[in-house]
């Protein structure tokens, strides 16, 4: 089994030094090699995603990532920013099935801006579509506008477009995933308006024939919004298109209180999938020794499950991850009165020996 370790900027290597501790501690056999991405890259090797990080990402089962970017590129043509390193990979390894759970731990149900009562045990599974929708469709630009009100203004076009094999394999992964957990399965569209998501609704209806033990249901994706805060425990998978999801995503994560804890995968048609945390490369604490770490063990977890068919050694590391939690061990992030605070370090190394207890 290997695996590419690509820590990148800011946090970065921090959180990636606690999970690759993590990961040796399973005694397991992985072959790990590490590869600069990012603002890191375009410092070691002029671009953000050199030859030879895309060359490791494409031979191995799995990569995982730690988080990129940093204020100080901003001013850098687009193509050399540190964030085009994981568009460039999920479009190589074509990463089409976004993965990104939401889960409230006991123990931190306080961290959350909702109700205890509506958060507690919140295990919700979010598939965001990644690789179409409006963000890819073409034509988009800048023209004079051809017809209406404003015609001969100038305006701003994209396109939203999705075809029958990239709808039915993402409800396929969805359906898959729901086998697995509550089998339930809502598909977010907005096909009261738009002609891609009644395409959409559609093709998902269809899919779904094969797959009779596991539920569908269908909801517009404003009321999608809505349900997320009022009731998010009536979810068990959700699946929707990539900019639905993109914003869904992120409101479901911020339910569990802390983006320091949420893992995500990214997945292609071979099982082979990008692991990383949910957050960004943190600039304003990097250095400190005082990230969180365990979004990224977390998404070491998700990688033994999805990618390298080690469940057992998957639930290893949650229930560790469990066992800190409820140590009372906390990172500045998620600490509250009457917890512990730790670092990074200590905080990895006490995840290692909840492992090494059980
Ligand atoms: P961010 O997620 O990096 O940080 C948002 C806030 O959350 C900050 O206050 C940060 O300190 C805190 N935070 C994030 N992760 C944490 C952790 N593990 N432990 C404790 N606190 C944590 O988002 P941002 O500030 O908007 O972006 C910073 C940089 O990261 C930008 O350059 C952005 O482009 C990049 N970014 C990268 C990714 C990625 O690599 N996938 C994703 C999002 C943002």
């Amino acid at each position: 089994m290997k695996i590419a370790i690509l820590p990148g900027d800011g946090i970065g290597p921090e959180i990636m030094a606690e999970a690759v501790k993590v990961l040796q501690a399973l005694g397991l056999r992985f072959e790990m090699e590490t590869a600069p991405v990012g603002g890191a890259a375009y410092e070691a090797a002029g671009h953000p995603l050199p030859e030879a990080t895309l060359r490791l990402a494409q031979q191995a089962d799995a990569i995982l990532f730690g988080a990129v970017g940093d204020w100080k590129y901003d001013k850098l043509e687009r193509h050399l920013r540190p964030e085009q390193a994981i568009l460039g990979l999920r479009k190589h390894l074509g990463l089409f099935a976004n993965f990104r759970p939401a889960i409230c731990y006991e123990q931190l149900v306080g961290a959350s801006s909702l109700k205890p009562e509506l958060v507690a045990g919140l295990d919700i599974l979010i598939i965001r579509e990644l690789t179409g929708d409006i963000y890819f469709g073409q034509p988009r630009g800048r023209r004079s506008a051809p017809d209406g009100a404003f015609a001969g203004a100038e305006e701003a076009f994209d396109t939203m477009r999705y075809t029958r094999p990239e709808i039915e394999r993402i409800a396929r992964v969805a359906f898959e995933a729901a086998r697995k957990r509550g089998k339930k399965v809502t598909s977010v569209d907005k096909a009261n308006v738009l002609e891609t998501f009644q395409f959409w609704k559609d093709v998902v209806t269809e899919a779904h024939q094969d797959y009779p033990d596991v539920a569908l249901e269908h909801m517009y994706v404003d009321n999608a919004a809505m349900q997320l805060v009022k009731a998010p425990k009536n979810f068990d998978v959700l699946v929707t298109g990539n900019m639905f999801g993109d914003i869904l995503s992120d409101e479901a994560s911020m339910l569990t209180g802390s983006i320091g804890m949420l893992p995500s995968a990214s997945l292609n048609e071979k099982g082979q999938g990008l692991y990383e945390p949910s957050h960004g490369s943190a600039p304003d604490i990097a250095g400190k020794g005082i990230a969180n770490p365990l979004a990224t063990i977390l998404s070491a977890a998700m990688m033994l499950r999805f990618s390298l068919a080690q469940p057992a050694a998957a639930e290893r590391i949650e229930a560790a991850v469990r066992q800190v939690l409820a140590q009372g061990l906390r990172t500045a992030d998620i600490w509250s009165e009457g917890t512990t605070r730790v670092g990074t370090r200590e905080m990895g190394d006490a995840v290692v020996k909840a492992l090494k207890d059980n």
